[in-house]
């Protein structure tokens, strides 16, 4: 094994924390013209600091597509939207913006939280690595950097006027190469008296929900608030509050001012510090056995899918997310079992599902087809996705879930 180290403490990592095998890129869809190519498949393999406890993927040659066309539009999902509205309504309340402020955010995507900014007036940036995803929100009028965030970067912005009197930092943490130079760079970037946000999934849900697939190669590290924390002190930054949300199985949302702020620690922090002990967090016991928690869900995932098989069930996918395609990766999950998911985002439909080759198609053919069971590979959209499919009830189709176990609703 070759030795990489701990992105934040630089210790040796030896400890594995699930070895989920080799894996494409989460998010290389095959077009029909690729299909009869080879494609490269990266070993996905997590470890866990035995020193300071983040959980992070060991070093992979990490390819330059990883980030540069993105087939993800936040602007899909509906409740994803929601999500952004009712944080544009809580920020500009909580932190009082108006016309005078700065909004900046990093991975701002397809500008899908930005325009709720925009539409009461307050200045917005967006920083956006993704070209083609970048385009889209420069069309709309949301003023987007097509580039990598860090600490030159965030010093370049200065030079050029801008700070952030409120830096968003939403879901874009685990995807972070280089950790110093990210917290840095927001460091550089926050007014003395701004505030930054950052969300990330919650590593306790992670692993008290089994939730392995949210593992894949842009998801670089993953985080507990103990680890974040210690993360941000090193820069003088500390977490003056954190709520938690329920968004990706189960989120953190910090919010996080200059370590000289006049602001007091919320006890809030000290709460969710709890939890995290109360659940074996700083016992690396907890880690070393997620493993073969993990193993055991393949055994029972595919256990459901020979037996549907054997009793000629027709059973069919929706969703195309990132997470979808560790699992049926990791399970070895292919056309046989699954000969066809859907997804509404129409930059998806078409395509083949990386590894799997799984076709996507459009949540029409559902009914067309009249499944027996619909997995729902994007569990944490399970509400939404049941909401608009319950026509499935009309022929006796059932829901199914793989996480936490195997569900049938
Ligand atoms: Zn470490």
């Amino acid at each position: 094994m070759p030795h990489t180290k701990c992105r934040c403490c630089d210790s040796l990592l030896h400890q594995t924390f699930v070895d989920l095998g080799v894996s494409p890129l989460a998010n290389s869809f095959i077009t029909t013209e690729q299909l009869n190519k080879m494609e490269p498949f990266y070993p996905l393999h997590a470890y866990v600091c035995d020193r300071c406890f983040l959980v992070q993927l060991g070093e992979f040659e990490s390819p330059d597509q990883l980030f540069n066309h993105y087939l993800y539009f936040s602007s899909y999902s509906s409740s994803w939207l929601l999500h952004a509205e009712q944080f544009t309504e809580m920020a500009v309340e909580r932190f009082q913006l108006n016309d005078d402020s700065q909004v900046i955010e990093i991975a701002s995507n397809d500008g899908y939280l930005l325009q709720y900014f925009q539409q009461r007036n307050i200045r917005t940036l967006g920083i956006e690595p993704a070209k083609n995803v970048a385009k889209i929100a420069a069309a709309k009028g949301i003023p987007t950097r097509t580039d990598f965030f860090g600490e030159s970067l965030a010093k370049q912005l200065v030079r050029e006027g801008y700070q952030g009197d409120l830096i968003v930092a939403n879901n874009v943490l685990a995807h972070v190469p280089q950790l110093h130079d990210f917290i840095a760079g927001l460091k550089a970037l926050l007014q003395p008296d701004g505030v930054i946000t950052i969300e990330f999934p919650h590593l306790l849900h992670l692993i008290k929900d089994k939730q392995f697939d949210t593992i894949y190669h842009e998801h670089f590290s993953y985080f507990s608030l103990h680890t974040v924390q210690s993360l941000l002190a090193r820069h003088d930054l500390k977490v003056v509050d954190v709520e938690q949300l329920n968004t990706h199985g189960g989120s953190l949302r910090l919010f996080v001012r200059h370590h000289e702020h006049r602001k007091p620690i919320h006890i809030n922090v000290a709460k969710v510090i709890q939890q995290e002990q109360a659940s074996g967090l700083d016992d690396l016991t907890t880690y070393v056995q997620f493993a073969g928690r993990v193993k055991q869900m393949k055994v029972d995932i595919l256990t459901f899918l020979v037996e549907a098989a054997t009793m000629h069930k027709k059973i069919v996918g929706y969703g195309a997310p990132a997470k979808g395609n560790t699992l049926l990766n990791y399970c070895g999950i292919g056309p046989h079992f699954l000969p066809y998911t859907v997804d509404k985002n129409p930059y998806k439909q078409h395509l083949y599902l990386p590894g799997s080759r799984i076709p996507i198609k459009e949540p029409d053919e559902i009914r067309r087809t009249k499944p027996d069971y619909v997995v729902i590979l994007a569990w944490n959209l399970k509400k939404e996705i049941m909401d608009e499919c319950s026509f499935i009830r009309d022929w006796g189709g059932k829901f199914v879930v793989f996480v936490p176990e195997v569900e049938v609703i």
